[in-house]
């Protein structure tokens, strides 16, 4: 019961583990398909507000070029009002989104002043600076009334220089940053120096309710993707909405939180299954350990009682039997002792079992226990015409066991040796060792164990055909419990079998 909590605790773990890793791998693409979505927008808007500024360029110097005559006498008398109406109709019909213009000298000062102060302080900077160095990077002019850029035309020599000045409002490019705004994603313009938020998708900045339009540290770490927008001063900047990660990251959760649920509820019916079966297992064993103990304990006095009558009235001391008598009771004996066998092993499997047999290891003389075991199952041979030799007495080596187990494991090949060996066989019992181990072998000359049914052997109630026809018959478990007492004891035990030729079984024991 423990291995499965164990094995149940693993897996959920390694689900666990396994789910968070899926959900991180998920979140990580989730975002890089964000950031392509964010360098795709702020790519394609950095470009169409690029062209934007110089198309705009490219019409206000051709405007000038067409209207050299009109500007010029506006220019030799700006406080004239009817010619400023003039250049203002024809400007304000030629560029749709035009809010205001002015017209500088040479030294980039306005030749007339702007009483509404819609030309501010920053576009006199800028004109003076396109003076000096006929250079300008459009930027965003805040003004009270309305959020402009400027775009500058120099005034060819014939006009005595100057430039030419058109501002026009600015939530133009928040058109053009809505055209390109993802789902989920906000589109800025900003002035990189000052992080200035310039233009979003609402319009230029004043359309949009904020105490400070500087980027705030929480909109720095959304930003996904930022492209410049060239001949400008601007950036356009792509964030991702507070929303976005976010549900998606607790969307994931809830499916990897359901996920692993499912698992759990399954591995906790799996568990209650498991220790019903146990359970069951459990009290099926028990009924079956208290009938074998019933069983075995009840049958074995009453049986030895009959044997022990059976071998007297047949030893012939409670009068004369005839031979057919003799022959019955014959039969009635051997039964008798096979069924003591039997219940003998079936006591031993159970404690094997139950983990109930318990092992007294000691340094033992390995040939002294061998000697003693042939001595003791030497009566066993004789009744059956066989008989035991010893090949090399005198070796001494020592191995830890404990002797009647390991006695009992011997007498059993031993037994099986004259059982299953020739007719009056000679089994040879020798002593060997190599590599740190003894190996004690039991040869006998039977017709040994054809190579088909080698494999089964040492399986419980194992029974060859082969040599079914034996003398006497024994339970089938005598092999595996040798098995079970030797391996307990740290050893090993094996046979080779030529068939015909006979058999040898060995134990292997590592020496002390
Ligand atoms: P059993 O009580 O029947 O002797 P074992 O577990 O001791 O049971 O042996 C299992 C089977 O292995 C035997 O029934 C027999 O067929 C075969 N066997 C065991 N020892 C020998 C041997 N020395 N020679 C040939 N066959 C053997």
């Amino acid at each position: 019961m423990r291995k499965y909590t164990i094995y149940l605790l693993v897996i959920n773990i390694l689900i666990l583990v396994l789910l968070t890793w899926m959900g991180n791998q998920r979140y990580r693409d989730f975002k890089a398909y964000h950031i392509s979505i964010a360098q795709e927008s702020t790519a394609s808007s950095a470009q169409a507000i690029s062209s934007f500024i110089a198309e705009k360029k490219r019409l206000v110097a051709l405007f000038v070029n067409e209207h050299k005559d009109q500007i010029s006498q506006y220019m030799q008398d700006p406080e004239d009002d009817a010619l400023y109406e003039r250049l203002y109709s024809a400007i304000a019909n030629y560029f749709p989104h035009f809010f205001t213009f002015t017209v500088a000298d040479a030294a980039g000062i306005p030749v007339r002043e702007d009483f509404e102060g819609y030309v501010g302080d920053l576009c006199k900077v800028d004109l003076k600076k396109f003076a000096e160095h006929d250079k300008q990077l459009p930027r965003i002019h805040p003004n009270n009334a309305v959020y402009h850029f400027d775009i500058l035309a120099p005034l060819p020599a014939e006009l005595q220089s100057g430039t030419l000045f058109i501002s026009f409002h600015a939530d133009i490019l928040g058109r053009v940053l809505h055209n390109a705004q993802a789902l989920g994603h906000q589109l800025l313009l900003i002035e990189p120096t000052a992080n200035l938020i310039e233009v979003t998708v609402d319009g230029a900045r004043i359309k949009w309710e904020r105490d400070d339009y500087r980027l705030s540290t929480d909109e720095k770490n959304r930003i996904l993707y930022v492209s410049k927008v060239d001949n400008t001063a601007w950036d356009a900047v792509d964030l991702y909405l507070p929303g976005l990660l976010a549900d998606f990251r607790n969307t994931l959760v809830l499916y990897s939180s359901l996920i692993f649920m499912l698992f759990l509820l399954a591995s906790f019916i799996f568990y209650m299954i498991v220790r019903r079966e146990e359970r069951l297992r459990i009290a099926a064993e028990r009924n079956k350990d208290e009938f074998l103990a019933v069983v075995s304990h009840d049958l074995r006095t009453p049986i030895t009682a009959i044997r022990g009558s059976v071998e007297l009235i047949n030893s012939g001391c409670l009068g004369e039997t005839n031979e057919q008598m003799n022959e019955c009771l014959t039969i009635a004996s051997n039964n008798c002792q096979r069924i003591s066998l039997l219940i003998n092993d079936l006591l031993d499997l159970q404690k094997i079992e139950a983990g109930k047999m318990t092992f007294n290891i000691e340094r033992q003389n390995l040939h002294s226990l061998v000697s003693q075991c042939i001595e003791n199952n030497k009566a066993y041979a004789e009744e059956h015409k066989a008989s035991f030799a010893l090949q090399n007495p005198k070796d001494d080596i020592a191995v830890n066991v404990d002797a009647s187990r390991f006695e009992q494991a011997l007498s059993n090949l031993l037994s099986n040796a004259v059982k299953y060996g020739a007719k009056q066989d000679k089994v040879l019992i020798s002593i060997e060792h190599s590599g740190g181990y003894a190996c004690v072998k039991i040869t006998d000359h039977g017709p040994g164990i054809p190579l088909s049914d080698q494999p089964r052997v040492f399986s419980r109630f194992a029974q060859l055909d082969s040599v079914s026809n034996t003398k006497l018959k024994g339970t089938g478990l005598g092999l595996s419990i040798v098995q079970t007492l030797i391996e307990k004891q740290g050893g090993r035990v094996g046979f080779v079998s030529i068939e015909g030729q006979g058999s040898t079984f060995y134990i292997e024991l590592p020496i002390a």
